[in-house]
């Protein structure tokens, strides 16, 4: 074996991949720019701008500013040149979601899963929804790099297992395996994915941190480092970065604050103690709250209907839940603030619908709480996201290799 050959070959992928994360970034770039930016000579840029051109992941896009002498040509993402999907199922139901790409959006769907459902049969459910996606949206198969699936529990991202998601009923699950055939055989019609640009891949996620990858690669955080993301849904999960890196912890369950004791004296919780924040501040808990029946796909816009309703009986609920509840998650929130420092808290999942009714109330807890010089750093925000972060975070993962971002993903 040739070491050299290796190494070039290594080389040329990371250089194709800082390429493409630098056009991902500026949105269009020249080649001047690429070989300045990047410290490659301008031969270099040239080539691997070319190469990226036949790959069908670059194309032109005009000409720039000149700098003296004639107008550069300008170059993107070529936003067919590869898509990626996303699937995040919690209680009740999944997203599917494709992002071409140039980062966009290029079509989602929501399947409903129905209660006790077994990991293999929502495989082929999240699978067969694909399939239909990719034939509605005319994406080919052969320019999927990959799928990502954000799951609300426990997961071993790097063995691609599912050690425990309670509100699914999940329990050591391979997920790789099931997934993969379900994918082959509904999406591939039973053959091998055919020779993309990159090769196919697979990948398992806790949903929090999704989330927070998807705020690192589209959202509030792409300039952050040090972050993290609160999402509120069924449960309460939070994903953290730390230099600029998601956070795992030593046995994979960093960011698990759902189960801090909130109040001991609280509900039983899912994992077999009482109390925990998410027995008292996660959606269906609310809605439990006030009164109003469950119904997972609009869980979060029917407790948001309740908070804005005008009847004063209702607007007395309200108040008094979003006290408490914001109080809550302050409190959980504080003590992250003084052992990580971060720049930045996005709430996430259900609170894009609902959030900005507790954002204010969960400032003041933390302006009480959390360390004044710590907290003065940190800005605590609402997701733009719409609720989407840990979909286009998981389908970001079968990307990242693609941009030089394998440190987002344990491929
Ligand atoms: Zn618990």
């Amino acid at each position: 074996m040739n070491h050299r050959g290796i190494n070039s070959a290594a080389m040329r992928q990371a250089n194709e991949g800082a390429v493409l994360e630098r056009v991902r970034r500026a949105r269009a770039c020249s080649k001047a720019e690429l070989s300045r930016v990047l410290g490659l000579t301008p031969a270099s840029a040239g080539m691997l701008v070319a190469a990226l051109l036949e790959e069908g992941l670059l194309e032109p896009v005009g000409t720039g500013e000149s700098r003296g002498g004639r107008r550069p040509d300008l170059f993107r993402l070529r936003a067919q040149g590869l898509y990626s999907c996303g699937i995040d199922v919690d209680r009740g139901g999944y997203d599917v979601l494709l992002l071409d790409l140039a980062g966009r959006v290029a079509g989602s769907t929501y399947g409903e899963l129905p209660e006790g459902a077994a990991f293999p049969a929502f495989a082929v459910r999240a699978a067969k929804a694909l399939a239909t996606l990719l034939r509605g949206t005319d994406v080919p198969t052969g320019r999927l790099a990959g799928v990502g699936l954000s799951v609300p529990g426990y997961v071993d991202a790097h063995r691609r297992r599912i050690v425990r998601a309670p509100n699914l009923g999940w329990h050591d699950e391979d997920a790789d395996g099931p997934l993969r055939r379900a994918l082959l055989h509904e999406v591939f019609g039973g053959a091998q994915p055919e020779g993309g640009p990159v090769p196919f891949t697979v990948h398992l996620e806790n949903e929090a941190l999704a989330a927070a990858i998807g705020e690192h690669w589209a959202g509030a955080c792409q300039d952050d480092e040090d972050f993290l993301c609160i999402d509120v849904r069924s449960g309460i999960g939070a994903g953290l970065f730390v230099h600029g890196r998601p956070f795992r912890g030593a046995s994979g369950l960093a960011g698990e604050i759902g189960h801090v004791t909130a109040d001991a004296d609280g509900p039983l919780c899912g994992c077999g103690r009482t109390g925990c924040l998410e027995t008292l501040a996660a959606t269906p808990r609310l809605l439990e709250a006030l009164g109003i029946p469950e119904r997972p796909d609009s869980a979060a816009r029917d407790l948001l209907a309740f908070l804005e309703s005008p009847e004063p009986a209702r607007r007395a609920a309200s108040e008094a839940l979003l006290a408490a509840t914001a109080k809550r998650l302050g409190a959980a929130a504080a003590p992250l603030v003084n052992a990580l420092n971060p720049s930045r808290i996005v709430f996430g999942r259900d609170m894009a619908v609902y959030g900005a009714r507790l954002l204010p109330g969960i400032l003041e807890e933390l302006r009480r709480d959390a360390l004044a010089e710590s907290f003065a750093g940190t800005s605590a925000v609402v997701t733009e996201l719409g609720g989407r972060a840990s979909a286009i975070g998981a389908a970001a993962l079968p990307l990242a290799g693609v941009f030089g971002r394998e440190a987002e993903t344990w491929a």
